[in-house]
């Protein structure tokens, strides 16, 4: 606050709301200079108490338009400003006990995938794939999933974010399977796209890039690279590949108390990687009305070498069932 010369901030979003106070019921946290910090649940109450402190600059997160208008009119001589980066910054690096939740929530991940492994095949319909995952989760400890489940199968493996329907999974076709568990709030992201059967040359092709991608990417998340030059060598090496047109998402994202946070690895990315950060790894290919392979994983930063915080085979062989 100091640095960006306020004098009040308001946090208001749930998850930066859990990360100060370890509530999951919401409300607003205010805080001011010298004031203890507060946690209120209404906004009279919160006006109140900043008219009290008389800010004359105060910064959010990310607040309604009705109470931005409500403040305007009660504290008319401060200024408002959007400053959301304070608190993404914070939450980009993890500590040692967040990793643990986290490395918890990638375990949980993986025996989500390996529960599909076990069901998915011919005949078997994209919503009990989805079905069997999220309870081989829930039942292991997670408390939530992160996110609405991704199982796309034959020609819908083409759309990324396809959600999951009734349909039926056929022999020699793609399914991608996007999903992630929550942990005590934190979150995992995992993907993999397994073949039923034999897979053809085409099919064969397209997973050895967007695997061969992701493992050299891998590689590159490390303290001191930038989310842009990531992205980047991973864009090269899918083009190279002659399927420059079908990569049409960016690299990665950060993941923690939300499954999409800073920083970001992609075209746009400002950011460079340091230790303690933990983000996604998830180079794809998509054909349409051919079919499409992601392959996915959670990554933590570290001194050294990447750890993957999702661990479950990748390897073709792996995923022909
Ligand atoms: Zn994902
Ligand atoms: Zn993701």
């Amino acid at each position: 606050m100091e640095e960006a010369g306020l004098d009040a901030y308001i946090i208001s979003k749930s998850p930066n709301v859990y990360y100060f106070t370890g509530t999951i019921s919401g409300g607003k946290l205010i805080l001011t200079r010298d004031d203890p910090p507060v946690l209120l649940t209404s906004r009279l109450n919160m006006v109140a108490s900043l008219q009290a402190s008389d800010p004359r600059k105060i910064g959010f997160d990310d607040i309604s338009l009705s109470l931005y208008n409500d403040l305007k009119e009660k504290i008319p001589n401060a200024t408002l400003m959007e400053a959301p980066e304070i608190v993404r910054e914070m939450r980009m690096i993890k500590d040692s006990e967040e990793i643990e939740l986290m490395r918890r929530a990638g375990a949980l991940a993986d025996s989500g995938m390996e529960a599909i492994r076990d069901c998915i095949g011919e005949g078997v319909r994209e919503n009990e794939v989805a079905a069997e995952a999220a309870y081989a989760m829930r039942k292991q400890g997670a408390d939530a999933l992160a996110f609405p489940f991704i199982v796309v199968s034959g020609p819908r493996s083409a759309y990324p974010h396809g959600g999951v329907t009734e349909r039926k999974i056929r022999k020699g076709e793609f399914v991608t399977i996007d999903m992630g568990a929550s942990f005590r709030e934190y979150k995992s992201d995992i993907t993999r796209t397994f073949i039923v059967g034999t897979p053809i040359e085409r099919q064969r092709d397209i997973y050895e890039t967007v695997l061969q991608t992701n493992m050299v990417a891998l590689d590159l998340i490390r303290k001191g690279e930038t989310g842009f030059d990531v992205h980047m060598v991973a864009a090269k090496l899918i083009e190279d590949a002659g399927y420059g047109e079908h990569f049409i998402h960016d690299l990665g994202h950060g993941v923690g108390l939300e499954v999409h946070e800073g920083p970001n690895l992609g075209k746009t990315s400002k950011d460079t990687l340091r230790k303690g950060m933990v983000v996604t790894d998830e180079p794809g290919i998509y054909i349409h009305g051919f079919g499409g392979v992601r392959i996915e994983d959670t990554v933590l930063v570290t001194d050294s070498a990447p750890e993957r915080l999702t661990r479950y085979a990748k390897d073709l062989d792996a995923m022909r069932v």
